[in-house]
């Protein structure tokens, strides 16, 4: 993923480099402030130390601003683990992971990400108490997350529509860039209240199955981000709001589930310039990690339902003062964090 210098880091960076199992890895906390620090495992090829390491201290510090700001008692965390492609014992690996997990005593709380899944975590449980991301009882937080990102990009759309747009989603057209399990489910909930979609997916079974199912009609996947919508969800991969589609976007609003989708800050500076609303991705899709962590916390489906639907109110404090304050909205999310983290509430300037 990224590559070049190591980005500044606040926090603290434990690395992993068991000869046992040939696991190598990092374990970024960014902050434990508001709580243990709670963020995902990545298992990935990297192509360097280096760029795994920059890989986690970003990710890292994003955890932090979507704990805050889903107004969770968890700081920001994220392990990466080098994939070491060819055969290799999981469960070992996983085992290893584990431990060095148990070793930081609960600083750090761990759950899938890109590249492992229930059964790794099942593997990390044997050895820590540490993790979430499990099965549980009927009724109880847990199992897929993504459904809960699902809803609360669905929610927050419906109010950054009505505050940027004036308007409620019916009739209104969204252009959806990645139909997998957050996009889907998006597609499924927007057409329940009216709005009109495109869609776009590089898996072509998948794209037409949905767009069959929903009577959507289907786009290419580059293509969907200049379409004639009114909404653009970027539900697929990060970096999709660049110095090249800015210019091409034809949405006045772009809220979606993918995460990192800025390229650059400075892309949210020329979405403000625009006049394109932009709903922070780590604000909108928090479902996620609200699920997690109420897994963790043993609490109830019911009490993860509240708090996606606490959302878009955030988003409306986010959205209502950059208008104020003439400042681009993820800026004003990021400050948003910051003091909330830094045990501060007192008003964005
Ligand atoms: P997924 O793998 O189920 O779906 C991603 C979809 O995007 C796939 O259908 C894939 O074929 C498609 N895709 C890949 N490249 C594409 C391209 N260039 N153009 C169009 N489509 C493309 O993943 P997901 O769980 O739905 O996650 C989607 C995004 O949301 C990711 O960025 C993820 O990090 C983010 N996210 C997910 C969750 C969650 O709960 N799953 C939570 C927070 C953020």
């Amino acid at each position: 993923m990224l590559s070049g210098a190591l980005p500044a880091f606040e926090g603290s960076l434990h690395y992993i480099d068991d000869e046992g199992s040939g696991l190598r890895g990092v374990i970024a906390v960014h902050s434990t402030a508001l709580g243990p620090a709670a963020g995902g495992c990545r298992f990935w090829q990297y192509e360097s130390n280096d760029a795994m390491v920059a890989d986690a201290i970003r990710l890292a510090r994003g955890m932090s601003y979507k704990n805050a700001l889903a107004g969770l008692p968890f700081g920001g965390g994220k392990s990466v683990l080098q994939h070491p492609g060819g055969d290799f014992d999981r469960e070992a690996l996983f085992r290893a992971f584990g431990e060095a997990i148990e070793s930081l005593g609960g600083k750090y709380i761990t759950a899938e990400d890109v590249g492992t899944t229930v059964e790794d975590m099942k593997t990390v449980r044997k050895q820590t108490s540490y993790v979430a991301g499990l099965e549980t009882a009927p009724g109880m937080a847990g199992g897929d997350p993504s459904p809960w990102t699902a809803l609360g990009v669905f929610l927050s759309m419906q109010e950054a529509a009505r505050i940027s747009l004036g308007s409620d989603l019916k009739g209104l057209t969204v252009a959806v860039q990645g139909v997998g399990n957050v996009g889907a489910g998006l597609c499924r909930l927007l057409v329940d209240a009216g709005a009109k979609l495109i869609i776009a997916d590089v898996n072509s079974s998948r794209v037409d199955a949905l767009a069959k199912e929903l009577g959507a009609d289907v786009m290419g996947t580059d293509e969907i981000l200049g379409a004639q919508v009114e909404i653009l969800a970027p539900c697929a991969l990060g970096a999709v709001i660049n110095d090249r589609t800015v210019p091409q976007l034809k949405a006045r609003l772009v809220c979606g589930g993918a995460n990192n989708q800025l390229a650059t800050e400075e892309d949210g500076f020329a979405l403000q310039q625009r006049g394109i609303a932009y709903a922070p991705d780590y604000l909108v899709n928090a479902g996620g990690i609200i699920n997690v962590a109420a897994e963790y916390l043993h609490e109830t489906t019911d009490e993860v339902r509240e708090r996606v639907g606490r959302i878009p109110e955030r988003l409306r404090e986010v959205l209502l003062l950059a208008a104020q304050n003439g400042q681009p909205t993820h800026r004003v999310a990021d400050a948003i964090a910051e003091r909330i983290i830094s045990g501060s509430r007192a008003e964005v300037a």
